[in-house]
């Protein structure tokens, strides 16, 4: 008999997913598999991260360092190397290093590749693949072993299990009114200029990468108007610094399984502690630049950068070792206690992830220009957009500033019903899946199953990456992304080859 998996949507996850599905062999245990790919767009294989737009969206990893292929480092690079004569017409400026932040629409061709790829593998392996691009807008649970996905076009597709891999989502609509004059995503970075007015004065909410790919988007795309940074903490992202990669000795999920059955907050300061004295004692440095402080709130923006560039120059080992939990950070947040994670997730996310999350110096120094210049401005503290005789207006700090353009570049929304999702709120509605406490769809942290109203796993329906975020903490990754999905791949073909929905895996939704 054909098995049936139904992947929806063919970013990172889709690839890294069906690669993992080859190394396991698991159309031999089978018999027969059959794979389908729904995809809502026109390109496979890029997602919403590495589509084909502005130059200036850079990856914030150096092209020696990211792959889709989780057994195969470097794979990016080689790609590269060995494919000059497909890339080379559409960026002849580029010169490439291991070390460059190469283009995110350059990374996005050597996904469409790696998807052929992965695709070309499964069929030489026997399983059949079919991509499909229509959107899938419900899934209905017929039996214990069928799941009907059905989509935008009208296609009822028959599958034993559905893995969503839908990655980031959009925010709805948030109001009707000026509906043209308020956009909700900044991608395609390369269509603002058609959407926005040259000289038009442009308020950007949220100051995280998306808020640095639309402001370099637009100015270097020739907007001559005021363009102001609405941040609601004050947080900015931090410049990457020259260091290479560090094996955490403390910080990683080994150490962490054998030493701490819960980690609080104060233990994992003392665990950063740890691996700083080891990260200089494996590298013999005699310079150690202590991580910033959490918590303290740009208060100019042009000062923070200037002093960002100049510690850029340097190694900056605090980040090597915040990357490196990439490794495993989901299993610090679950031994963390519920009040530990709550006063995390309030308290210091932004501030954490406005570390965690650094840009290259190419991106900061074109942000400070524009800051000198005074065509850009950053501003701190909540903001609210409201239409006032007929004019939008964005109220901060008691202040209400009128701008005609609005543009949303606050990331995935974690709360489930702000998502631009019919088939999230299918989900949701039906009661085959609920909203984990910090967002997103909650699933099993073993299996990656949903775990639907009444509590119990659903041991046909996964998810990865975006949508899970709440269950791991963060998962905007590639390295976390391929890890999750190769898990996930672990996980199915439990499910598939034991036939045994009693498998200890299954199990209830813990609301602890
Ligand atoms: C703008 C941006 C930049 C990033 N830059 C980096 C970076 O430089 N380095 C890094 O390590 N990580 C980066 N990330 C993190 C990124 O999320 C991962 O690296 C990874 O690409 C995510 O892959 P994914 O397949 O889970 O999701 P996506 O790449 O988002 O792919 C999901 C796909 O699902 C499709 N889809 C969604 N819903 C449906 C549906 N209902 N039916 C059919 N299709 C559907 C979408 O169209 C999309 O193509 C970035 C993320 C974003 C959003």
């Amino acid at each position: 008999m054909e098995t049936n998996i139904v992947v929806v949507g063919g970013g990172a996850s889709c690839i890294s997913f069906i690669d993992a599905m080859l190394k396991k062999n698991i159309q031999n245990k089978l018999g027969h598999l059959s794979l389908i790919v729904l995809e809502k767009s026109k390109e496979i294989g890029p997602g919403n991260a590495y589509l084909s737009d502005l130059k200036s969206n850079l990856l914030n990893t150096k092209a020696g360092n990211i792959t889709v292929f989780k057994d195969s480092p470097g794979d990016f690079y080689n790609w590269l190397e060995c494919n000059e004569y497909k890339w080379k017409p559409e960026f002849p400026e580029l010169n490439i290093s291991k070390d460059t932040y190469a283009p995110r629409s350059l990374f996005g061709m050597y996904m469409k590749d790696a998807f052929s790829s992965v695709c070309a593998d499964a069929r030489r392996c026997g399983i059949k693949i079919k991509v499909i691009c229509d959107e899938a807008i419900k899934i209905e649970q017929i039996s214990s072993h069928q799941t009907h996905v059905i989509t935008q076009g009208g296609r009822v597709i028959i599958a034993e299990k559905v893995l969503l891999a839908c990655g980031t989502q959009q925010q709805i609509a948030l109001r009707e009114s000026h509906h043209d004059d308020i956009i909700r995503s900044p991608y395609p970075t390369r269509e603002l200029k058609n959407k926005i007015g040259s000289s038009d004065n442009v308020a950007i909410i949220g100051a995280r990468l998306s808020a640095i790919d639309a402001t370099i988007g637009l100015i270097d795309g020739g907007h001559t108007g005021q363009v102001t940074i609405y941040s609601r903490s004050g947080y900015f992202p931090f410049v990457r610094g020259t260091q290479g990669r560090y094996k955490n000795s403390y910080l990683n999920p080994d150490y962490i399984s054998a030493h701490h059955a819960s980690i609080d907050i104060a233990t994992l300061g003392h665990l950063y502690m740890k691996e700083c004295q080891e990260y200089l004692a494996q590298s013999g440095d005699d310079y150690f630049e202590e991580m910033p402080p959490l918590n303290r709130p740009i208060t100019n923006l042009a000062h923070f950068l200037e002093r960002e560039l100049v510690l850029a120059k340097q190694n900056r080992a605090w980040q090597a070792i915040l990357y490196d939990t990439n490794r495993g950070i989901e299993h610090i947040w679950d031994r963390m206690p519920s009040a530990d994670q709550d006063l995390l997730i309030k308290h210091y996310f932004s501030s954490a992830m406005s570390l965690r999350v650094s840009i290259p110096a190419e991106n900061a120094e074109k942000i400070l220009s524009y800051l000198h210049s005074g065509q850009l401005k950053f501003i701190t503290g909540t903001s609210q957009i409201e239409v006032k005789a007929g004019q939008l207006v964005i109220c901060c700090n008691g202040d209400s500033l009128p701008v005609d353009k609005v543009i949303y570049a606050t990331g995935s929304p974690k709360s489930l019903n702000q998502i631009d999702s019919p088939l999230v709120h299918h989900l949701i509605e039906s009661g085959v899946c609920v909203e984990n406490k910090f967002g997103g769809l909650d699933v099993c942290k073993h299996s990656y199953g949903l775990f639907c109203k009444e509590g119990k796993m659903n041991t046909n329906i996964f998810a990865i990456g975006e949508l899970t975020s709440g269950r791991f903490l963060f998962t905007s990754a590639l390295d976390i992304i391929l890890r999750h999905a190769h898990a996930c791949a672990d996980s199915i073909e439990k499910f598939m080859t034991e036939h045994d929905n009693s498998h200890p895996l299954t199990h209830q939704r813990s609301l602890a």
